[in-house]
C-alpha cells in the first residue's frame, strides 16, 4: 500500500464545486488584493478565534514579523522562544532587528520548557514567543504570569495550532497577538501563500494594517516603513469556504491520532497533550531510538513520514553565531521525532497499514 504524507486533491475533490464558485466570485468582482473577500474572511477569523481583530497578510512569516514590529519589538531587543520550530520563527525575531534567545523545550510535549523561561530574561528581554508546536498548545498560564510579572509581550505562533485550545480559549487570543500560516499543508491551507494575525489590541491592529501595505493608512500617504504584504482576495475566497469546516476536520485528526494512539506499539513514545489543552495535530509526531532506521523501513513499504525538525534552530548554520548552548532536549527531540500521515481525509485502512509496519519493526 502507498501512504502518502498528505493528498490535498482528495479534499480538493470533495469541494470542487465551492472553490470553483469561490475563484469566479472573486473574478466578478474584479479585485484581486485584499478588498471585500478579505474583509469577510478576515470577519469570519476572528469570530471563530473570538479574537477581537484579525488582519490578513501575505503568510505566516510575515504575520510574526508584522506582529513583532507592531508590539514594538525592535533593536536591541531579546525575544525568548523555542529552538525546535520551524526556522521563521526565530528568522522573523532577527528580521525585526532583535535577538532571539532560546529555551529549551519539555521532553514529552516539545514545546518550550516553560520552568526554564525565567533563568533566561535579561535587561532587554521584551517578549516571549510561544510556538503551539504540532497543535498543541503550550502551558499559557504558566507563559501569561510569568509575562505580566517581567512585563513582556507575548507574541503566538498559531501556524499550527488554529482551533487549539488551552483552558477553554482558542490559541492565539493569549498573548497581545497570535500569527496564523495558511501555506496548503496547515489544517486551514489556502491555494498559495497567506497568513494572517489576530489580537485584542486596537493599536496592534491598526499598526499591522498599515505595515501590510507600505505603512500607509490612506492611499499613498505613508506614516511609517512597511512592507508589501497582503492578503488576496481569491486566497481569502478559498478560506472562507475552508473556515467553515475546520472544527469538523480537526476532530477528524483528533479521531486519527487516538486511533494511533490504541494500535501503535507502546515501544513508540507517542504525542503528549498538556494539561488543559485541546490539542489539532496539525502533526502527529512519535519519538523512537532508530529514527532514520524506521523511516527508512516505512518508506521502502510505501509510507511517507516527515521529520519536525532535523535541526534544533541553534544548530543551523544561518544561527550558529549566536553561539546558543544549553539546548539538550531540543537536540535529542531533533534526532528521534518521527511524522506520521494525518491529515483528515486519510483512510482508516491507511493507518491501519501505518501502525502495522510501525509496529514491526519496533517488536
Ligand atoms: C508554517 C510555519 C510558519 C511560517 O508560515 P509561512 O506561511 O510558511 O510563512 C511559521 N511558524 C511555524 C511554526 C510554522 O509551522
Amino acid at each position: 500500500m502507498r501512504v502518502k504524507m498528505l493528498d490535498l486533491t482528495r479534499e480538493y475533490r470533495n469541494n470542487r464545486a465551492a472553490y470553483i464558485e469561490a475563484v469566479n466570485s472573486v473574478f466578478d468582482s474584479g479585485a484581486f488584493i485584499l478588498g471585500d473577500f478579505v474583509g469577510k474572511f478576515e470577519k469570519e477569523l476572528s469570530t471563530f478565534t473570538g479574537a477581537e481583530h484579525a488582519v490578513g497578510v501575505g503568510n505566516g512569516t510575515d504575520a510574526l514579523l508584522l506582529a513583532l514590529k507592531a508590539a514594538g519589538i525592535g533593536e536591541g531587543d531579546e525575544v525568548i522562544t523555542t529552538p525546535f520550530t520551524f526556522f521563521a520563527t526565530a528568522e522573523t525575531i532577527i528580521e525585526a532587528g532583535a535577538v532571539p534567545v532560546f529555551c529549551d523545550i519539555d521532553e514529552y510535549t516539545y514545546n518550550i520548557d516553560t520552568a526554564r523561561i525565567e533563568a533566561l530574561i535579561t535587561d532587554r528581554t521584551k517578549a516571549l514567543l510561544p510556538v503551539h508546536l504540532y497543535g498543541n498548545p503550550c502551558n499559557m498560564t504558566d507563559i501569561m504570569s510569568i509575562a505580566g510579572k517581567h512585563n513582556l509581550k507575548v507574541i503566538e505562533d498559531c501556524a499550527q495550532s488554529i482551533g487549539a485550545a488551552y483552558n477553554g480559549k482558542y490559541t492565539g487570543t493569549f498573548g497581545d497577538a497570535g500569527t496564523f500560516s495558511f501555506f496548503p499543508t496547515k489544517n486551514l491551507g489556502c491555494a498559495g501563500d497567506g497568513g494572517a494575525v489576530i489580537t485584542n489590541n486596537d493599536d496592534i491592529a491598526k499598526t499591522i494594517n498599515m505595515l501590510r501595505k507600505h505603512g500607509s493608512s490612506k492611499k499613498y500617504i505613508h506614516d511609517i516603513i512597511g512592507y508589501n504584504s497582503r492578503l488576496d482576495a481569491l486566497q481569502a475566497a478559498i478560506l472562507s469556504v475552508k473556515i467553515k469546516d475546520i472544527e469538523s476536520k480537526n476532530l477528524r485528526r483528533i479521531a486519527i491520532a487516538r486511533k494511533y494512539n490504541a494500535l501503535l506499539s507502546d515501544n513508540v513514545i507517542k504525542p503528549s497533550v498538556t494539561s488543559g489543552a485541546v490539542h489539532i495535530y496539525h502533526q502527529y509526531t512519535i519519538r523512537v531510538e532508530k529514527r532514520d532506521d524506521l523511516r527508512e523501513f516505512l518508506s521502502d513499504n510505501g509510507i511517507d513520514t516527515a521529520v519536525h525538525y532535523p535541526v534544533a534552530l541553534h544548530k543551523q548554520t544561518a544561527l550558529e553565531y549566536l553561539k546558543a548552548s544549553g539546548l539538550s532536549v531540543s537536540e535529542h527531540a531533533a534526532e528521534h521525532v518521527l511524522s506520521l500521515p494525518i491529515y483528515p481525509e486519510i483512510s482508516d485502512g491507511e493507518i491501519d497499514y501505518v501502525c502495522s509496519k510501525v509496529n514491526e519493526f519496533v517488536s
